[in-house]
């Protein structure tokens, strides 16, 4: 019987999936004892801090993960980071093979004037923060405007103009972190503007996020129906049938428009950033008018402008992960991940910030495969979390979590929600000694 021990880093999906590979390939004669290290005391990556709060089907998939987690031969060390309380080489010294699988939590720049002005932030800032990620649980956005613009034509940038847009009270029975709640319940915003650089033909929402949209009880989503037909006169066999069906998803939108809401959802095409205003903070975003040709986009002369207090780009992420491991663009160089000697990458990480949940086990399994083809002889080594007890690391283990979940999970029963999340990290590390 050869046991190989993994270190995998990062408890996001592509991390437990990752895992869950591992534990099937066990046999009589083969088996793993993984341990995971996660920098938030908390597990679960973006299905904790990434799903959008009225998505809570999507985060059933945690039923998985605590599965995983609970099975023989896995350990979770939350609280513990790479690169301040572990270093990779000597995860690599004292596994048999290690595993990134920290995903992309940096927001792409757009790279033009006035960004940084107050009140031009990034989803990767405010998608944490109303999911309640203790480090961005302090973070203050100006609500205190009429009108907000949100740049991209993702899944993300659907969720921020959705949670911007939707009546608050229609997230009083989710998880929203309470600190956005009351933030949202007292916005000013009622108008949002979702501005995409290309056409309706190339967003890259998908369409089960369109059709939920005409659900939202107090909010007008308009969607221009010539631009909708205009791009279908102009889909021929290039375009994806994703593309096709999120067109049908949008016309339907487009033709059967609610009364007059208080509150606006706006989609608007072919609007590409080219300056953000403003003295003290964001007063106004211009854009260059686009035009598809020959099957291309294409700028113009001609620019548009919105006034706004708000403008929240949903363009993308990076990997952030201060190594001197070699990028490739958003995420980390490597082949079929693998990276070098014992060392491997899934998830957003290994390919870019792309795909649903999902996508991560399918990812994860063919990774891992490779991982234990390459493997040989397990090493002789002492139990590694000796050395973080020795440093006096204040890990947090599974059964610390499993208390941190009931606790959140009992105080949601008292308000019908599914829980109330406990954003400070230190009452989170307070779990330890409970
Ligand atoms: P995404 O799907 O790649 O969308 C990024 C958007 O940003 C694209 O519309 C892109 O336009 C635009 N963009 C990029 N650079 C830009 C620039 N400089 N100026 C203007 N626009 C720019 O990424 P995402 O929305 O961050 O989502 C990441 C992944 O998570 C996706 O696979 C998504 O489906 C998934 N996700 C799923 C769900 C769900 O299932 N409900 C929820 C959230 C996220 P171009 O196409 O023109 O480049």
């Amino acid at each position: 019987m050869k046991k190989f021990s993994v270190a995998i880093i990062g408890a996001g999906p592509a991390g437990y999936f990752a895992a869950q590979a591992l534990q099937n390939m066990q046999t009589e004669d083969l088996s793993f004892s993984i341990d995971m290290f996660e920098k938030l005391p908390t597990p679960w990556g973006l299905v904790r801090s990434g799903v959008a709060p009225d998505h809570p089907k999507i985060k059933s998939v945690s039923k998985v993960f605590e599965k995983i987690a609970t099975t023989e031969g896995f350990r979770f060390f939350g609280n513990v980071e790479l690169g301040k309380d572990i270093s990779l080489d000597e995860l690599q010294n004292n596994y048999d093979a290690v595993v990134i699988a920290v995903g992309a939590s940096k927001g792409k720049k757009l790279g033009i004037p006035g960004e940084d002005l107050p009140g031009s932030i990034s989803s990767a800032e405010f998608v944490p923060w109303y999911n309640g990620h203790p480090d961005y649980a302090n973070f203050q956005f100006p609500l205190d405007c009429e009108t907000a613009v949100v740049i991209g034509a993702g899944n993300v940038a659907m969720d921020v103009a959705r949670m911007l847009s939707l009546d608050p009270h229609e997230l009083d029975t989710t998880d929203t972190a309470d600190h956005a709640l009351a933030a949202l319940h007292s916005s000013e915003i009622r108008t949002v503007h979702l501005c995409a650089r290309r056409g309706p033909e190339h967003a890259a929402f998908t369409s089960p996020e369109l059709r939920e949209l005409p659900k939202l009880h107090k909010t007008s989503v308009l969607i221009n129906k010539e631009e909708i037909e205009a791009a279908q006169s102009r889909i021929d066999d290039s375009v994806d049938s994703e593309s096709v069906t999120n067109l049908t998803a949008m016309l339907a939108i487009a033709v059967d428009q609610k009364p007059q809401q208080e509150r606006q959802l706006q989609f608007h095409f072919l609007l590409t950033p080219k300056e953000i205003t403003g003295t003290d903070r964001v007063e106004e975003i211009v854009f260059t008018v686009n035009k598809v040709q020959d099957g291309s986009v294409i700028a113009t002369d001609e620019t548009v402008r919105i006034k706004c207090g708000l403008v929240i780009t949903a363009i993308g992420y990076e990997t952030n992960l201060a190594t001197d491991l070699q990028f490739s663009g958003t995420h980390l160089q490597n082949t079929d991940g693998h990276i070098k000697e014992n060392l491997y990458v899934v998830g957003w990480a290994k390919r870019g910030p792309s795909g649903v949940i999902g996508t991560n086990k399918s990812d994860s399994t063919e990774v891992m495969k490779i991982l234990a083809a390459n493997l040989s002889e397990p090493k002789l080594v002492t139990d590694f979390i000796e050395s973080l007890d020795a440093k006096n690391t204040k890990y947090v283990l599974q059964s610390d979590w499993q208390k941190i979940n009931q606790a959140e999970i009992q105080a949601g029963e008292q308000s019908n929600r599914p829980r109330v999340k406990i954003v400070d990290r230190d009452k989170l590390l307070s779990f330890r000694d409970a």
